[in-house]
């Protein structure tokens, strides 16, 4: 299982793998340790808390690139001015592409209270993102 998490000091990007057997995380800049808390009663491939904030509430989504979106949008933006403004073809192109792209991708999981991504684990059923738990930890009326 691998992470990517923004250091809740310096607010820069760590990134790392196999985390199942780390301790801690080290920020390579502010030099803040994290502790990672793990749950030895599940499966240590199965993510059922939050390592990082032990936060109960994780949601998962496709790990779809923002640069490939904005790709397929831009290119969808060029048919559309040199096929004169024929834009439902442009539409129905992007549709296309972007359900081929979600077929393939694979799903992450994302914790409502830090933001911590994960990666290569086993994913356990779970939904996908909830605007209204996301709210309540915005508002801090959930909390760990
Ligand atoms: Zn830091
Ligand atoms: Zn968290």
């Amino acid at each position: 299982m691998n992470i990517k998490f923004q250091c809740p000091k310096c607010q820069t990007e760590l990134r790392q793998d196999s985390i199942e057997n780390a301790e801690q995380l080290v920020c390579p800049r502010c030099k803040k340790t994290i502790q990672l808390k793990h749950f030895p009663e599940a499966d240590p491939k199965e993510l059922r808390q939050c390592p990082v904030c032990e936060a109960a509430h994780l949601y998962i989504q496709k790990d779809f690139p923002k640069k490939i979106g904005i790709g397929i949008v831009t290119i969808a933006g060029i048919i559309t001015i040199l096929w004169d403004h024929r834009y439902y073809i442009a539409l129905i192109l992007t549709a296309i592409i972007d359900f081929l792209i979600y077929q393939k991708c694979p799903n992450l999981t994302k914790c409502y209270h830090c933001q911590s991504e994960y990666r290569n684990y086993i994913h356990i059923d779970r939904d996908g993102f909830d605007l209204n738990l996301h709210e309540r930890y915005k508002n801090k009326e959930l909390n760990v």
